[in-house]
């Protein structure tokens, strides 16, 4: 049985293997297919296309757009879109200036306490720098690289986390809306770690009945963030509203513990995605 796995990120946005490494190490984990779903940026799918020959893994091109409901943050895994879609790229581009401002004010913030300036948290930003989508993991690998905290990890549950008093928001797209963006760009949406609990806030299920009415395809029900129950749960949900069943590891790198393929999204329901999305799934 093909071994699929859709949703990885890069150094693109908060990973920390380049596109090359990252189909490298999809590769050596015995994977057939990925996602490179890097956030808010599709400047990774062209250096990440490249390595499809070489290491004979197959290649999803996506993204993982920041949505918030109400101040609840919603990640959206888009598929297969045109990256040339006008209102789409308009989007991303008004969240990545968004964070721009945000991460500047959260370091403002943090350098009254901790000796942080933004040019060390610059050090640490998206390969694609100023235009990259900067986030609380470039803030947190510089306060690890400044001696402040032991791992990424210790941040998020301190001075990063939504409620600390350093934590600023940013602009983010609504998820219905960003459900009708994807599609009309020819793209698949599927809601990302759809319980994530331990983050913050959970997205009422009447959010995701919207949703699924305005054209979501599917939920990432088997992901490391949903616990057991919310799984069962989240499968009635998609049962009873034709939605999709996918699983992922979201991989990034060593900035977190997932560790690539462990979830998998079954090839059926793979084959439906690829059915659904406008672009054609690289394949070896
Ligand atoms: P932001 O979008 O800037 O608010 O940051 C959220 C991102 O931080 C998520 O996409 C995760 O990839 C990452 N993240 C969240 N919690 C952790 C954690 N405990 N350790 C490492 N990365 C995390
Ligand atoms: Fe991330
Ligand atoms: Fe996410
Ligand atoms: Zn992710």
């Amino acid at each position: 049985m093909l071994k699929i796995d859709l949703h990885t990120h890069s150094n693109h946005s908060d990973g920390t293997d380049t596109p090359t490494e990252l189909m490298h190490q999809a590769q050596k984990a015995g994977l057939d297919i990925i996602a490179l779903t890097d956030h808010d940026v599709t400047s990774g799918w062209e250096e990440a296309a490249q390595a499809v020959p070489l290491t004979q893994v197959g290649l999803v091109r996506g993204t993982e757009i920041s949505c918030a409901w109400h101040g609840i943050t919603v990640h959206l895994l888009s598929y297969l879109q045109n990256p040339e879609n006008v209102a789409l790229k308009q989007a991303h581009e008004h969240t990545i200036r968004s964070r721009q401002g945000r991460a500047k004010e959260m370091v403002t913030r943090l350098g009254e306490d901790y000796p942080l300036t933004w040019e060390d948290v610059l050090q640490q930003a998206p390969k694609t720098k100023l235009d990259g989508p900067i986030g609380r993991p470039h803030i947190a690998d510089a306060l690890v690289a400044k001696g402040c905290f032991p791992t990424r990890s210790d941040c998020f549950e301190t001075v990063l986390h939504p409620r600390s008093r350093y934590y600023v928001k940013h602009w983010s797209l609504d998820p219905i809306e960003a459900v009708e963006l994807v599609r009309a760009a020819g793209g698949v949406p599927v809601i990302a770690h759809p319980r994530a609990r331990m983050r913050q806030k959970l997205l009422p299920t009447k959010v995701i009945l919207e949703m699924a009415k305005h054209g979501l395809a599917g939920l990432e029900v088997h992901h490391r963030d949903n616990s057991h129950a919310d799984r069962e749960f989240l499968i009635e949900i998609a049962d009873a509203y034709q939605l999709l069943i996918t699983g992922s590891s979201d991989y990034h790198g060593t900035g977190k513990s997932n560790r690539l393929g462990e979830n998998l999204t079954k090839p059926s329901v793979f084959e439906e995605i690829a059915q659904q999305g406008e672009l054609e799934v690289l394949l070896p």
